[in-house]
This record gives C-alpha cells, structure tokens and sequence, in this order.
C-alpha cells in the first residue's frame, strides 16, 4: 500500500528532513581524526531532541543509537562505539528523525582526515549516482527509471551496487512502501506520481557488489572488504523536477569552513 502525501503532511517531512540534514552539520563540525562515533552520536541524539525531535533509529527493531556509523568497508548500520577514528577513514552516517508524527532520513559519507584520492573518487561519485537517481524521481516515471540512473552512473565509473538493501518510502513510518533499489530497468516498476515521499540512498561499493551481515545482528560490510559510500535524501516526487526534502547545504557549509 503506497500512500501519497498531502501538502501538509510534505511540509512535515520537510521539517523533520531538515532537522536530520543540521544534526548532520552539528555532527560534520566534529568529525577528525580521535573522535570517537559514540561521541558523535551523542552530540547528535542532543541536537534532535533539543530541536522537538526524536531520534528516529534509536529503539528500530531495537537498534540502539541515534546514528548509524559505517566506516570503511561497512555498508550500513554500523553501530557508534568507543574506538576513536582514525586519518584515512571514510565514515557513512546515517541519520533518522521523527518530528510531529513524520520522519525524515539522510546519508551522507564523510572523510576522516587524509583521505587516498580513490576513495574521494568513490565518494563524489555515489553522491552524483544520489542526484541522477534523484532527477529521474518525476511523476511519469517509475520507480526502474531511478535504480537504473543510479546504476549506470555508479557501473560507468567502475563501481557495483548492493542489491539487498533500498531506498524507500517516507512518512509517518520510516520505511514504508514503495522499495526504491539502486538498481533496475528503465520503465519498470511502481509509476512515480506527486505526493509520493522515498528516501533515495545509493550504496555503492569499490570492489563486489557482495555485502555480508555481521553478529551484532547490524553492521553491514562489503565482502571484499574494500570500501563502500552510503548518500541518501528524503525527496517527493512533483511534475518535471523532484523536490529534495533534505539538503547537504548544511553539511557543505562545515567541511567548506573546516578545510
Ligand atoms: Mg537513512
Ligand atoms: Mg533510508
């Protein structure tokens, strides 16, 4: 059951999108070499809840925190822990939060420190696989069109995309129909019509498209152990554009001031 989204109920998720999208900046500020994810996740569970949010992970199928911390090869759903972070590392966060009953979810993949220029390569290119993915998200359209833009822009620069875990839908849950897959054919798949909110999040990695679950029951991590970017935005779908609900200005700003 797919459910399109009111005006007011989109202005909601905006906000909620826009609360995740400045607990990510609060979160950039801090973010270098020492800094331990506990300690991030902390600064991040305070922000939203300072902010009349709640964070939108924590207790999920019992995950226990505010962020999900996947440095290096992990995928996603890395727990924060207390191992400071280390130059060369890049780390995906991602964040959910629930405000006035909507949520809102983004990701994004930072640089610890110095970072090896293939890694930055794979960096800039999942989020440009976010933002095709995201201008093929027009009412018309359907939901093969956006895992194909993903797909043909991660595969063409040598890349490979996880299979088993998609973007999805938005709104008074955080997962709700339809599964948006980074992957796909063209002209497949639910038709895209206004009012329907996904959260679109390419996971692409540098070696295999092969990923394995550890014991924690959570952490996601490629195979092959080789590095893997997580990007992602709350969107809706309108006629001839989509508008993103989220935004990495914030996060953009940070990183701008701290280089
Ligand atoms: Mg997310
Ligand atoms: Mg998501």
């Amino acid at each position: 059951m797919i459910y399109y989204k009111t005006e007011e109920e989109i202005e909601l998720i905006k906000e909620s999108s826009l609360l995740v999208a400045k607990t990510h900046a609060e979160v950039a500020k801090l973010i270098q070499p020492g800094v331990t994810t506990l300690e991030l996740d902390k600064v991040a569970e305070e922000f939203i809840r300072d902010h009349g949010g709640v964070p939108g992970f924590k207790g999920y199928s019992g995950f226990p925190n505010t962020l999900c911390v996947s440095p290096n090869e992990e995928v996603v759903h890395g727990i924060p822990n207390s191992t400071p972070l280390e130059s060369g590392t890049i780390l995906s966060l991602d964040c959910g939060v629930k405000k006035n009953g909507f949520f809102g979810d983004s990701a994004f993949t930072y640089e610890v420190g110095e970072v090896a220029q293939d890694v930055k390569d794979l960096l800039k290119v999942t989020r440009e696989s976010l933002y095709k993915g995201i201008e093929a998200a027009v009412a018309g359209n359907r939901i093969g069109d956006i895992g194909y833009a993903v797909q043909n822009h991660a595969e063409r620069n040598g890349y490979t995309v996880v299979r088993e875990l998609v973007g999805h839908g938005v709104g008074a849950n955080l997962h709700e129909s339809p599964e948006v897959p980074n992957y796909g054919k063209r002209g497949r798949g639910v038709k895209l019509q206004e009012g329907l909110v996904i959260a679109i999040e390419p996971m692409i990695n540098m070696g295999v498209k092969e990923i394995i679950q550890l014991n924690d029951g959570w952490t996601i991590k490629t195979a092959d152990l080789k590095p893997s970017a997580h990007f992602e935005h709350t969107v809706v779908v309108r006629k001839g554009k989509a508008e993103i609900l989220s935004s990495f200005e914030f996060i953009d700003e940070v990183l701008k001031n701290k280089n």
